[in-house]
């Protein structure tokens, strides 16, 4: 999200709104102030906060959240009526347009279209944990809770703007089990922790500045070294990388590096056993 802010921002600044519309049935999250409060609005910024956009028009702000599978992206040309996956989009002047597409069946993106004085208090933000990067606060208080590292690090109501491929390398970074409890960490636990969660998000950054570009892609590259890289060699100790597969997402850890050498139960393998 901080890499479509950076590259949306100056992209859009001082440029104007001809139209809006929603083609996505369920995407507009608000019905005051009205779309069409949009039409001669100009750009101001993009920012990011925690896994939400907030594109500010002088008065007013949309606030969108992705989800897992929207992008937002700025076209030349206009959408076709058979782009199916347009779920929101802002006319620009030239025959451009910044355009919220959602792939996969869900339509699970949405947008709000909120006062600019209003917006930072947003009930998406309520409960928010504090920013993971660039300088997250101190881990060892944050982190204090049965819960696993896994589990606390990916919730951003504890901490914002970790998605869950970012976990593994963290955790990977500091040499700690995704299934070490929170209130188990020691103070230099929690220091290398806190390191590594700058440090890997700052890289992932660095990456996608050298990769990024406009209009944005629809699969962004990505830069990771564990993550669902079950079956290649640690990039710390060369350890054959071993991974634990739930539902809909696959977690990846080194054993030497992170568990002392254990390999952990494949859930997904002990279900079918039952
Ligand atoms: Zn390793």
């Amino acid at each position: 999200m901080e890499i479509v802010a950076r590259r949306l921002g100056p992209a859009l600044e001082g440029v104007t709104v001809e139209s809006a519309a929603s083609p996505g049935i369920n995407a507009l999250k608000t019905f005051d102030p009205p779309l069409s409060a949009l039409e001669g609005a100009t750009f101001t910024g993009v920012r990011r906060r925690g896994k939400l956009l907030m594109i500010d028009l002088g008065e007013l702000t949309l606030l969108i959240h992705l989800m897992t599978a929207g992008r937002l992206q700025v076209f030349d040309k206009r959408a076709s009526m058979r782009d199916r996956t347009a779920r929101f989009l802002l006319r620009l002047p030239e025959g451009r347009e910044l355009r919220l597409r959602e792939f996969g069946t869900r339509q699970a993106a949405w947008v709000k279209l909120l006062r600019a004085s209003e917006a930072d208090d947003d009930d998406a933000f309520r409960g928010l944990g504090p920013e993971a990067w660039p300088d997250p606060p101190e881990l060892g208080e944050l982190l204090d809770s049965p819960r696993p590292l896994h589990s606390l690090l990916r919730d951003q109501q504890v901490i914002a703007g970790i998605g869950r491929t970012w976990v593994d390398e963290i955790l990977n970074a500091a040499r700690l089990s995704p299934f070490k409890r929170g209130d188990d960490l020691s103070e230099a636990e929690a220091g290398a922790l806190r390191e590594a969660m700058v440090a890997e998000l700052g890289r992932a950054l660095d990456a996608y500045e050298g990769s990024v570009e406009l209009p944005l892609p629809e699969k962004f590259p990505k830069p990771t070294k564990v993550h669902a890289h079950q079956g290649e060699p640690c990039p710390r100790c060369d350890t054959t990388l071993e991974a634990v597969f739930y539902e809909d997402y696959v977690m990846t850890y080194c054993p030497y590096c992170q568990t002392e050498g254990r390999i952990l139960k494949d859930r997904r393998l002990s279900r079918l056993l039952k």
